[in-house]
């Protein structure tokens, strides 16, 4: 589709439905399987016939990965052209949605460690979409002859506070001690987003370096878990990678792309999906997640095409605002269990994500054209800069 035409007409959310195997518990408890997966019909059925109680409803998604896909394939066949889009100067969410349980993290985390063979070690077969991300972003912009800069942000956000993996040591520290240092306020930033004050924001020269960050907030997130003593299926991680691309155009000018890859793991589907009946009681028990009810109410407005849509009423909506009905190109995996204990679960993930289908983006390139001698002019004065804090 060309650019000019994605931006008039709106681009759908592109939604991907990944099924995962069965667990070893399930296998030794012969659990029966209710979900079946057509890859090449990209369809999925979910079908039950016990009891006098039939279920047999197929669904259709953009993609759909089986039992027996594995992480390269996800990849391949659906993340390489997101990133494409990235280095291209888009900005692109992936959003990873399901029950606890169904893969999740695995999908967009998996492991995340590299072989020790040197600097350049392989990926491992179960790396997820965030290294493989990380490292598609380092070859690609090392294969250039443009100069480029990569900055990362990590954050979680559990019960409507953000918390930065990627602060130092001492700071996280402080904060689990005393809770009211932990959390960061988001801001409006003046030009229609938000920021989140006081965030990390590491800048990174290497794919080795932001797989050790990425480690960092990883054990992080574990830590605090058990320190504070929650769920990581309660909370949301939210990892994002900006890249600013300069390439020289042929007339001698300069030409800045920016563009940013958000990877979101959100927290288990099972929080919201049955809160109809029980929200008032579960509020009280602090128990709904709010950015998880806002987020499906957001995705119900934009398919209804109502007038207002709720993006302020929780953190998840707001940080993620462009990434639903805005400018971003945005990617949803939906993740499910085969087996017949998560069927209703699964039933909610499927009706959820299929409804999301219908969102429309209108994305559009961030780029910047400079001219050299403006450029120069600006570098000279960082080297001014530069000279007059170190003097
Ligand atoms: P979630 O983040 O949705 O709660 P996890 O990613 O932690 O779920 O996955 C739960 C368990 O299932 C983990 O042990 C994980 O390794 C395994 N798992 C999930 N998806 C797959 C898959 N596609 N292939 C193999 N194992 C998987
Ligand atoms: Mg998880």
């Amino acid at each position: 589709m060309s650019g000019r035409h994605e931006k008039e007409k709106g681009v759908n959310v592109q939604v991907l439905l990944r099924c995962r195997p069965f667990s070893e518990e399930e296998l030794r408890s012969n659990a029966p399987q209710v979900v079946t997966c057509n890859e090449y019909n990209r369809e999925v059925a979910v079908s039950q016939n016990i009891a006098g109680k039939h279920i047999d409803r197929v669904f259709t998604f953009d993609k759909v990965f089986g039992p027996s896909a594995q992480q390269k394939d996800l990849y391949e066949q659906a993340v390489i052209p997101i990133v494409n889009e990235v280095l291209e100067g888009f900005n692109c969410t992936i959003f990873a949605y399901g029950q606890t349980g169904t893969g999740k993290t695995h999908t967009m985390e998996g492991e995340c460690r590299r072989s020790k063979s040197g600097p350049n070690g392989e990926l491992p077969p179960e790396a997820g979409v965030i290294p493989r991300a990380v490292q598609q972003i380092f070859d690609t912009l090392e294969s250039q002859n443009a100069e480029y800069s990569v900055k990362v942000t990590f954050l979680e956000l559990y019960n409507e506070e953000i918390t930065d993996l990627l602060a130092p040591e001492e700071i996280s520290r402080v904060a689990l001690e005393d809770k009211t240092k932990k959390q960061l306020p988001l801001m409006e930033d003046g030009k229609g987003g938000v920021l989140v004050r006081g965030l990390e924001e590491e800048i990174v020269t290497s794919s080795s370096e932001i797989f050790t960050l990425i480690e960092r907030g990883s054990a992080k997130r574990r830590t605090a878990e058990t320190l504070l003593n929650k769920q990581s299926s309660r909370s949301h991680s939210l990892f994002s990678i900006t890249i600013h691309i300069k390439e020289a155009t042929p007339e001698g000018e300069e030409l800045i792309k920016c563009g940013k890859l958000n990877l979101v793991d959100l927290a288990g589907s099972e929080n919201i999906s049955r809160s109809g009946a029980r929200e008032g009681r579960a509020r009280e028990a602090g128990e709904i997640n709010k950015s998880l009810l806002t987020l499906g109410r957001v995705i119900n407005a934009l398919v209804e095409h109502l007038g207002h849509i709720p993006y302020r009423d929780s953190k998840l909506t707001r940080l993620l605002r462009d990434s639903l009905g805005g400018r971003t190109k945005t990617c949803i995996i939906a993740t499910v269990s085969p087996a017949v204990h998560c069927l209703e679960e699964t039933l909610s993930t499927l009706d959820y994500a299929h409804r999301a289908k219908n969102i429309k983006n209108k994305p559009e390139v961030n780029q910047k054209m400079m001219k050299s001698t403006l450029i120069k002019d600006l570098y000279g004065e960082i080297d001014r800069l530069k000279a007059e804090v170190y003097a």
